[in-house]
């Protein structure tokens, strides 16, 4: 599995990184980064439900 930010999307309002906090992280810029390095089977449902609550659709997950 890949997910990655949109960063032209993201407004930076920290669900993904509550959601998914092995795997989203903010940057210096505020806005969020995936760490597709911290993606294990564990956690990939949390990394849907980011994608899935992201108020700006920033998150695109790939299977
Ligand atoms: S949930 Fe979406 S808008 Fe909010 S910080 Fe994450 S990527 Fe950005």
């Amino acid at each position: 599995m890949k997910a990655k930010v949109n960063k032209d999307a993201c407004i930076g309002c920290g669900s993904c990184t509550a959601i998914a906090s092995d795997v989203f992280e903010f940057e210096d810029d505020g806005l969020a980064v995936a760490k597709n390095e911290n993606i294990t089977e564990e956690n990939k449902e949390e990394v849907r439900d980011a994608a899935e609550s992201c108020p700006t659709s920033a998150i695109e997950v790939e299977e």
